[in-house]
Order: C-alpha cells, then structure tokens, then sequence
C-alpha cells in the first residue's frame, strides 16, 4: 500500500453532498453514486478503508483545510479561484451548468435569465456564474440541489441553475419540469486535497490513471449515466 497520511489512520475520509445524483445520493443510510464508487476504487488501490462524510457543499473545502476530511469528491468543478485553498487530483469527469424550468415557463434559453430569480446550491459554480451574470439579487442560494428543485416547484424560484447529470435526475423524479437546451458551461471535475498533502494528491493521481487505464472509471460512469 502507498505511504500516506491521512486524518485518520488507515482510513480516507471523503467529505460530499448527498444530494447530487448520480454522483452521490442516499440509498437508505448509504451514501452511492459515481463518486463513492470512484473513491472506493481509490481506497482499495491505497489499501485504505473508505469513510464518506455528508456536509453541505459550501462547507468541504474549509473541511478539507482544518483537517477534518482527507478530500472531497462532489462533482466538484476545478476553478482558478479553488485552487487558492486546495489541491486538485487529475479530473475524472466533465460537468454541464443547465437550466432547470417549469413545463409552462417563457424562460426559453439563458437570454430570458434577466430580471428573474434564479434558483443555486450555495458556493457552487452555477452560484458564482449566475451572481457574476445577473447579479447576487436575483439569485436564491440554497443549501443544495433538492432544495433548490423544491423552491421551483413551490414558485418560490424562476428557475435553477445546476449541473446536468442532478438536473436530469431531479427533473425525472418531479412532474412538470424540464432542461433546457441551452448549456452555459463546460467544467471539469475533480478531488479536492489539503495543499499540506501533495503525497495524498499524487497517490490519488497514481490510483485515478490506473482506473482510468483499466477502464474501471469509465464502467463506472457508464453504469450512472445514461447517453
Ligand atoms: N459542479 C458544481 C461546483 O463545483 C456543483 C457541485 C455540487 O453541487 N456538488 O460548484
């Protein structure tokens, strides 16, 4: 097994947010998805036990820098302004921001966005994107994805802005919604790691590349994603 260190010995901690399917959700108490299997697949290669700790998304990165988590694997997207506080394994995946509107909505693409109340999961990217475009008073940031979902069912939203593979998943699970067309962002996601663990980085890298190679990586996103 790699030396490495991690808050726990023997054990790597993976902080995420339950509630972004199919990257990770609950199933009864177990947190599943493409992001616990991946992590799992990590451990295993690093001869470590896995211990998946669920937070609000907002929360993991001050997490990962007091120590409480060794990283985090959330769909997190890899940007500039991250990588002032963390470290970021190799990415293991692309992420889309879409929109999320009613059936009966006149919102038909990013150009309707105007003067309207955007619904975001708090710190995310779609948050930082839609402040940065609309302004922070026509944005509601909520604690996550399904929060987020339900505001725009109660009319409390015009719409929400989120990742693609959630957004198809909660627009199957809820009558009356749709996706639109319109994609705002390409991203890359990736693990987030203490910049005080480069060897934790890298043996996750090393670990990553073989999943990648062997093809377990992709079977695995495969398995959640449907084309
Ligand atoms: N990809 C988005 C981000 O990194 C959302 C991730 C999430 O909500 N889990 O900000």
């Amino acid at each position: 097994a790699a030396e490495v260190t991690t808050v726990e010995p023997g054990v790597l901690t993976m902080g995420t947010n339950a509630a972004f399917p199919p990257y990770e959700y609950k199933d009864g108490d177990d947190i599943v998805g493409i992001d616990a299997e991946i992590a799992q697949a990590m451990a295993d290669k690093l001869g470590l036990k896995l211990e998946i700790v669920d937070m609000d998304f907002d929360s993991l990165i001050a997490s990962i820098q007091s120590g409480k988590i060794d990283m985090s694997l959330a769909g997190m997207t890899v940007t500039e302004e991250r990588k002032q506080n963390v470290d970021f394994t190799d990415s293991y995946a692309t992420g889309v921001q879409v929109i999320i509107v009613k059936d009966d909505s006149d919102i038909a693409s990013v150009d309707d966005l105007q003067d309207k109340l955007i619904g975001v999961q708090q710190g995310t990217t779609g948050h930082l994107y839609c402040a940065d475009d609309f302004g922070e008073d026509h944005v509601n940031a909520l604690p996550n994805g399904a929060t987020a979902v339900q505001a725009l069912l109660q009319g409390k939203v015009d719409c929400v802005v989120i990742d693609q593979e959630p957004a198809k998943a909660f627009v199957e699970a809820n009558e009356g919604l749709k996706i639109l067309d319109t994609a705002y962002t390409t991203e890359d996601y990736a693990a987030a790691v203490s910049k005080d663990n480069p060897e934790l980085t890298a043996a996750l890298n090393k670990a990553l590349q073989e999943l990648k190679d062997d093809g377990t990586i992709q079977e695995i996103l495969d398995k959640y994603i449907k084309a």
